[in-house]
């Protein structure tokens, strides 16, 4: 009963490195807001990487034939 100051760490997404999550880490789950904005910024070029119209109307296409 005397483990209350036990913190949960977990990865940085970006560089994987240790972070503490406790309130003082203001970037968690990153271990710095550089790595903060890296994620982002790889998130925003995935978005852009996506056709998107085409590919879903292609998935509806073979659901429909696979369920006839
Ligand atoms: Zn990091």
């Amino acid at each position: 009963m005397s483990s209350i100051a036990k913190s949960i760490i977990v990865k940085c997404p970006t560089c994987k490195c240790p972070v503490s999550w406790i309130p003082e880490q203001l970037y968690k789950p990153f271990c710095s807001e550089r790595c903060r904005l890296i994620d982002l910024g790889g998130w925003a070029m995935e978005e852009k990487r996506i056709p998107g119209e085409s590919l879903d109307l292609e998935l509806d296409d073979n659901e429909d034939h696979f369920f006839q």
